[in-house]
């Protein structure tokens, strides 16, 4: 076990970076754990406290900003805040774990920039826009609003793939999850350990 690396996977809301994400996290020998965010958003569905994300209020999550307790964070949609607290890569690190995140373009970046020796940043890119919004449509968490504003940033987004270091096209899921799994395991050096 050797661990202490990260793995980033941003795309758009909708790309399926959530299913690919939760599909390596299943394969125990890539020895990977997930950074839970802090987010200011409410709970959506059946997620959990601690598990999907760290739920808290926005006068909450601006105090943890004041007290510089973020990696990284974001005002991803307006008066929806995300970010990575330190506090929470430190604990998966102290486990020897390697740490994977489902976070946002700018974000992802971000880490990138802070620890780029250890960083993979994987870009996964959607067919097209109009199947974006098939799928959020499709999911139907959220209403049209949030999902045209969703669509909105997706188009500035996929215009930062480029500075990603690899860009996993979803456009068949089988292809896309075993891509994935590659990219880790080699980064992660699997099969030299
Ligand atoms: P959702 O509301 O669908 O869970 O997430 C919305 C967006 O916020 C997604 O693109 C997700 O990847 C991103 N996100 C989640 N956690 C973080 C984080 O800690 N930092 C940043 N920058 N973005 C995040």
């Amino acid at each position: 076990m050797k661990g202490g690396k990260l793995l980033i996977f941003s795309a758009p809301s909708g790309s399926g970076k959530t299913t690919i994400v939760r599909h390596l996290l299943e394969q125990e020998e890539l020895n990977l754990a997930f950074s839970v965010s802090a987010t200011s958003r409410p709970k959506r569905g059946d997620e959990k406290q601690g598990e999907h994300y760290y739920f808290m209020s926005t006068s909450e999550f601006k105090k943890h900003i004041k007290n510089n307790d973020f990696l990284e964070w974001e005002e991803v949609y307006r008066d929806n805040f995300y970010g990575t607290l330190k506090s929470e890569v430190e604990r998966l690190w102290s486990k020897g774990k390697n740490v994977i995140f489902d976070i946002d373009v700018a974000g992802g970046l971000r880490i990138k920039r802070k620890y780029p020796d250890v960083t993979l940043a994987v870009f996964v890119k959607p067919p097209s826009v109009d199947e974006l919004k098939i799928r959020l449509k499709k999911r139907s968490t959220e209403s049209d609003d949030k999902i045209n504003m969703r669509i909105a940033k997706a188009s500035v987004e996929l215009a930062t793939a480029p500075q990603f270091d690899k860009i996993i096209k979803n456009y068949e899921l089988e292809t896309a999850l075993k891509e994935a799994y590659n990219l880790v395991a080699d980064f992660i050096g699997l099969d030299k350990e």
